[in-house]
């Protein structure tokens, strides 16, 4: 069997970069995915988050560039502009936000504005101010439907010829004289010089059978998913404590959109530092008590919510050194990398796949210079920055 451009991972990022290569006009065009369905992997399991408030300028053009993607697009993803709200509780973190609301909005940012803590408490009223010293508010972050985009993508790369194997587990990159030759499956060996390694968590494994070293470690992320007996206040955005990253924000039902019309189910979560690097997508329960612990004295009207078991989930990050993701190639000519997106995969799905498509057909991306994330950062000690990860 032979391709032309062959990309492993059909989740959301897999299916942009096929979007966005068929879009240009490639023909041969074929996605792998181990499972028998799309969205088993930590596209799935997002909650659907989108932002532009980001502290580098290569996030926060990455997130302009998709948010623009999500509200124009002719697949309906669900974009919600509820705003995220980010709030400090010290000078320092305080200044950290004005800082970043300056930048974001040298960079074309509209809508994002520093606010004190009487808008904080107008704008979320749940939460307990007595401690915050000030925020920051941007009115077009907010929500999409992380389903429905990787959806949209696969359709239109369908439309326009990509094809998707199912139950097709790569396991090897075959390579010769630094090139790529073949993909060895669980199905058989496939013939192709362009591959595109969009695995998310798993991708650490297949990048060393072509003998590259790529920095992508896999972290479980887990989220309460809890009822109020009272409705959520109207337009609650995403609330994120910027010195713990605790967060909360309306829970969507990707599955069952008829649940939650009463708007009385939340999401909260916080980065816990104690997990480790591993595969392990269980939710583990103790970690209710955790944040409940949180919310207490943060918005004492989630510590009141009742957790829905069945619906709280675990999932993975993809972590890089610096949180920013890996775009681009490598050492081995024909091998691309769509990896590492530290949390951020889906809001910058359209930006990633149109990248990869430029990188792979012109040599390299013009509608925005992403060589700041390129794989040869990490040798060259060229790290990113970036602190607002939660
Ligand atoms: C709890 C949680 C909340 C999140 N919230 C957000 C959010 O609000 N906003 C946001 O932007 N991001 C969020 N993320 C991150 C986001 O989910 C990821 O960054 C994104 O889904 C990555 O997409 P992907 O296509 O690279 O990876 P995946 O969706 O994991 O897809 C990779 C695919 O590759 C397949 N695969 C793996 N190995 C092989 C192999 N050897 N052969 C063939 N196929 C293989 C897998 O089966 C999988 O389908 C969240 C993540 C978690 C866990």
């Amino acid at each position: 069997m032979k391709a032309e451009f062959v990309i492993i991972g059909g989740g959301v990022v897999g299916a942009s970069v096929a979007y966005h290569l068929t879009e240009r006009g490639a023909k041969d065009v074929l996605i792998l995915e181990r499972e028998a369905a799309q969205g088993s992997g930590s596209t799935g399991k997002a909650t659907g988050g989108v932002r532009a408030q980001f502290e580098t300028e290569i996030n926060i053009k990455m997130s302009l560039y998709s948010l623009d993607f999500f509200k124009r697009w002719e697949f309906d993803c669900c974009y919600e502009p509820r705003g995220y709200l980010f709030f400090a509780t010290d000078d320092r973190q305080f200044e950290y936000l004005k800082r970043n609301v300056e930048f974001q909005k040298s960079l074309g940012v509209k809508d994002v504005e520093v606010v004190d803590k009487k808008a904080i408490a107008e704008i979320c009223p749940i939460l307990n101010c007595a401690d915050i010293t000030g925020g920051s508010f941007g009115a077009n972050d907010g929500f999409i439907n992380p389903l429905a985009v990787m959806r949209g993508f696969s359709a239109k790369a369908s439309e326009r010829g990509a094809k998707i194997d199912f139950e097709t587990h790569v396991l090897a990159i075959e390579t010769a004289n630094g090139k790529v030759k073949a993909i060895e499956t669980n199905k058989g060996r496939i013939e192709c010089e362009k591959v595109v390694l969009a695995t998310g968590a798993w991708a650490k494994e297949l990048a060393k059978t072509a003998g590259i070293d790529l920095p992508v470690e896999p972290q479980k992320r887990q989220i309460v998913w809890a009822k109020a007996a009272q409705t959520l206040p109207e337009n609650l955005p995403m609330v994120i404590d910027i010195g713990s990253g605790f967060h909360f924000r309306p829970a969507r039902d990707f599955v069952d959109s008829t649940a939650n019309a009463d708007n009385t189910e939340v999401l909260f979560a916080y980065p816990d530092p104690h997990e480790k690097i591993s595969f392990d997508v269980n939710f583990d329960e103790s970690f209710i008590e955790k944040v409940y612990e949180k919310a207490k004295h943060r918005a004492p009207f989630l510590f009141e919510t009742t957790p829905i078991l069945a619906k709280c989930r675990a999932g993975l990050y993809e972590n890089t050194p610096d949180h920013h993701a890996i775009l681009g190639g490598c050492g081995v000519d024909g091998l691309y990398f769509a990896n590492g997106f530290s949390g951020h995969g889906v809001m910058h799905s359209p930006a990633t796949g149109r990248a990869l498509s430029e990188i792979i057909l012109d040599g390299k991306a013009t509608f925005l210079d992403v060589s700041c994330l390129s794989f040869e950062r990490f040798a060259k000690g060229e790290l990113l920055h970036e602190t607002a990860f939660i």
